[in-house]
C-alpha cells in the first residue's frame, strides 16, 4: 500500500499508543506489538479448531454431556460454566468423582452455538465429472455462449482446476462446470 499524504492517527490494537499510521492497513503501534497480536491470533484459532474437533466428534444423539463437551459445543467458558453449575443455573447430575453431566436442552437454552465451520472444512465428496463430448463445451462454444474470450476461459479453467480434455483440434471441459462458473459470476 502507498504512502498517505495525510497524517492519520490510531490507536494500536494491542497496547492501546496512539500511533500515526504508515499505510492505511497498519493496526499496530510497532513490530513487537504487530508479532504479539499475530501470535495471539494464532493461539486462538488454534484453541477454537481443538474445540471444533470435540464439539464434531459428540454424538448427536447424546442427551447428556460432559462440561468438555459443552464447552466445546457452545459458547461459554469452563470457568463461567462450572460457576453457573455451582449457582445451579445451569442444572448438572454426578454420575461420579469429576463426572458431570449436563442436559443438551439446558445449555441449548443458555448458549449460543460456537461456528464449527469456520475451523473445520467438511472434506467435499470428490466430484466426478463426465468428459463426453455430449457433456461438454468446447473452448469456442464457451467463448460464443458467454461472450467472453478463450485466454479468459483458459485462465478461468486453470485456476478453478477444471477438468478438460483434448479430441482431435478441439479442447472439451464438462458443460456443468462451465455453466456454475459463469452463472454465479452474474
Ligand atoms: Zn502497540
Amino acid at each position: 500500500m502507498p504512502n498517505l499524504g495525510l497524517e492519520i492517527k490510531r490507536k494500536c490494537r494491542l497496547c492501546g499508543k496512539v500511533f500515526l499510521i504508515k499505510t492505511l492497513d497498519s493496526y499496530y503501534c510497532c513490530k513487537k506489538c504487530s508479532d504479539a497480536a499475530y501470535a495471539k491470533k494464532k493461539r486462538t484459532e488454534a484453541r477454537e479448531k481443538k474445540l471444533a474437533l470435540i464439539a464434531k466428534s459428540v454424538p448427536k444423539v447424546s442427551e447428556f454431556i460432559s462440561v468438555r463437551e459443552a464447552v466445546a459445543i457452545y459458547g461459554v467458558e469452563r470457568g463461567m460454566l462450572y460457576l453457573m453449575i455451582r449457582r445451579g443455573d445451569i442444572p448438572s447430575i454426578n454420575i461420579g468423582t469429576k463426572m458431570t453431566r449436563l442436559n443438551r436442552k439446558d445449555l441449548e437454552k443458555a448458549f449460543v452455538k460456537r461456528p464449527i465451520a469456520k475451523y473445520i472444512k467438511e472434506t467435499p465428496l470428490p466430484k466426478k465429472y463426465s468428459l463426453e463430448p455430449e457433456d461438454c463445451y468446447t473452448i469456442g462454444e464457451i467463448c460464443e455462449k458467454y461472450h467472453i474470450n478463450d485466454s479468459s476461459v483458459w485462465a478461468h479453467v486453470r485456476k478453478y482446476s477444471i477438468p478438460s480434455r483434448q479430441i482431435g483440434n478441439y479442447v472439451y471441459v464438462p458443460k456443468e462446470e462451465i455453466d456454475n462458473l459463469y452463472k454465479s459470476e452474474e
